[in-house]
């Protein structure tokens, strides 16, 4: 074959599809359409589609919430538009994971973004108001993520957080110099300090060893510093190193 030896991700089928659904599709588009998203996609690597809920609707005003029992303020996310929804999905293919987002979900880590990162089929659904019907929960959902202890008005900010930390780690999605394995938290510690030109800027250099041309003396002085970083920032990282 010509140019064999060459890396080209051009003809890759797609790699993983994520499907998404929400009543609000505007506030995903931006955030799933720019840099290594936008790169991914147009590569095939990543299918992203998005599903306004509201297409499911009932009746006349297509609606997708309504009052709770109980009475509490707040409307709740129906079952049977996202019911509906989701069983067209599964006509067309097997889902490896159905994500809720909800803040009382299991906390967002790089740990599971490498895990879903390596499914080929995942939906993410975003709840809206008050939340989703607890059935949909208890039937409908495989797994729900939070990504920090603090209430959205939306899943759909959360949605994108997710996607983007599992499209970046796609072979190809990165180019080699931005390579997802020496980012923070891969290896369990956070990243090293990083410098570019100029070399002084108004009297603040960049570190003598940086300029040096010594690959091993530069690892090893990045290695000193990611330690030194997580020790100060994070040593709950350096914890959990330790109990794995
Ligand atoms: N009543 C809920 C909060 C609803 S907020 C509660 O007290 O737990 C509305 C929606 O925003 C949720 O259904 C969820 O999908 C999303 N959301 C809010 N905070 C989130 C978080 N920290 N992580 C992920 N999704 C979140």
């Amino acid at each position: 074959m010509k140019n064999s030896n060459i890396r080209n991700y051009d003809y890759f089928c797609i790699i993983m599809r994520i499907d998404i659904i929400t009543v609000l599709p505007e506030l995903l588009e931006s955030p799933l359409s720019h840099s290594i998203i936008k790169r991914a996609r147009a590569k095939s690597l990543a299918e992203i589609v998005i599903h306004d809920l509201r297409t499911y609707g009932k009746g006349k005003y297509l609606q997708t919430d309504d009052y709770s029992f109980g009475g509490d303020a707040g409307m709740v996310m129906m079952i049977e538009p996202v019911y509906n929804l989701l069983e067209d999905l599964k006509k067309d293919r097997l889902y490896d994971e159905i994500l809720y987002t909800s803040p009382d979900g299991e906390l967002f880590s790089q740990k599971e973004a490498n895990r879903l990162s390596c499914l080929q089929n995942i939906i993410i659904l975003c709840g809206h108001y008050k939340g989703i019907d607890q059935r949909i929960r208890d039937h409908l959902i495989t797994k729900e993520i939070s990504i920090g202890d603090y209430v959205l008005s939306g899943g759909e900010l959360a949605a994108a957080v997710i996607t983007d930390a599992l499209v970046r780690l796609l072979p190809g999605a990165l180019s080699d110099e931005t390579s997802a394995l020496t980012d923070s938290f891969q290896d369990g510690l956070l990243a090293p300090p990083i410098y570019t030109r100029p070399a002084n800027f108004r009297g603040w250099k960049v570190p003598e060893v940086l300029l040096c041309g010594d690959p091993v003396k530069i690892r090893t002085w990045q290695e000193e510093k990611s330690l030194d970083r997580t020790e100060r920032l994070r040593p709950d990282l350096l914890k959990n190193n330790s109990g794995d």
